[in-house]
């Protein structure tokens, strides 16, 4: 029955219903993201429960899961070509930048009896998607305007993904300036502006998101209660919605620093170890990378250390936290961002939900 991840959907409750009050504040609609959880529907469904009315998610798949859920639903990535038909039947909206595939999206939405919106995106620094042509962005508009079955649905902004740019004023008014051209390039207000995920939130709290941004796409701050610019935990919220239980499969006393000549790790980085003494009480947990991320995942008990882990082994130093271990015994982790992801990638991770 190990690993066996829990979802806390009482916890998660508390963290959407903050997350909407604080942005319904500032005039912003939530976009609620489920790419972290594979947009399993289970989850999705508080979103609705508490009052959220659009989905997004970055993969096809995980859009097609969601269509029991009555939702506007948008993708969020780029569309691939190749799954413009899926886009069509599982997506109402779409983040766009290249014209080529809005044309795709028209016809098929044309064979389908369908209609879709594109949002367009701005890349305004941080190099990832978007236009940098803003000229451009406005030009790709008014031909999407035209194109049967597609129709502009605003524009959008990503920052702090890749290059790590932090949303900011400047940024954001520029991002309105680019929809007022639009709008009046395709003659009519549009009905997005997207000013980004989970790392605008700090701006927002300090009043620094300019009126005419009206949407964020929020995915971390909603499932773990944190923005993502300093990295703080908002009141009101829970960070312990995901709790991974694994299994002790060896325990015995070992030294905290190995013996021999050290090498590299699969990365090519040689490994450091901490001198914590000679005599450590060390489990051996049968979970790994495959199932969780190590770098973001803390034990649910603080005087636990997480040493690391390989693909299929997690190895704890227990010998300051509290209570007896023996084989067998099942440890519990707080899961953060990525790990989350991982373990709901993983089949080898069992799913239970609580709603407390
Ligand atoms: C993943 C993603 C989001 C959500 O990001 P969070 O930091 O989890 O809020 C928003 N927009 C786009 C385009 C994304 O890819």
């Amino acid at each position: 029955m190990y690993p066996l991840l829990t979802i806390n959907l009482g916890h998660l409750r508390e963290n959407v219903r903050t997350m909407k009050r604080l942005c319904g504040e500032h005039g912003i609609r939530i976009t609620g993201i489920t790419k972290c959880f594979t947009g399993d529907p289970e989850i999705a469904r508080i979103y609705l429960e508490e009052g959220l009315e659009i989905l997004g998610d970055s993969r096809g798949d995980n859009l097609e899961r969601l269509s029991g859920l009555e939702a506007e639903k948008w993708l969020i990535r780029p569309p691939m070509l190749s799954e413009i038909e899926r886009l069509v039947r599982f997506a109402d909206v779409s983040l766009n930048s290249e014209i080529a595939v809005i044309r795709a999206i028209s016809e098929e939405a044309v064979r389908q009896g369908r209609k879709h919106k594109v949002v367009l995106m701005a890349d305004l620094g941080d190099i990832r998607e978007g236009y940098i042509d803003y000229e451009e962005l406005k030009r790709t508009a008014v031909e999407a305007e035209k194109l049967p079955n597609v129709e502009v649905g605003g524009v959008g902004v990503n920052l702090t993904c890749f290059s790590f740019i932090q949303h900011d004023t400047e940024k954001l008014l520029k991002l309105t300036s680019i929809a007022d051209d639009v709008s009046e390039a395709i003659g009519r207000k549009v009905e997005y502006v997207s000013g980004g995920n989970s790392a605008a939130l700090d701006l927002m709290l300090r009043g620094g998101i300019p009126a005419g941004v009206n949407n964020l796409r929020l995915g971390e701050s909603l499932l773990f209660g944190k923005e993502r610019a300093r990295y703080q935990y908002l009141p009101g919220t829970h960070k312990d919605v995901f709790m991974l239980q694994c299994e002790i499969v060896e325990l015995k006393e070992k030294p905290s620093l190995p013996w021999g000549t050290v090498g590299v790790d699969s990365y090519g980085r040689r490994p450091e170890f901490t001198d914590r003494g000679p005599k450590r009480l060390k489990a051996v947990c049968a979970l790994g990378k495959q199932d969780f991320d190590p770098e973001t995942t803390v034990p649910a008990d603080p005087k636990m250390i997480l040493l690391g882990a390989s693909s299929d082994h997690l190895m704890l130093d227990l010998t300051d936290a509290d209570g007896e271990f023996h084989v067998g015994d099942p440890i519990t982790l707080q899961l953060g961002y990525f790990s989350t992801m991982r373990a709901f990638t993983s089949d080898f991770v069992k799913k239970v939900y609580i709603d407390s």
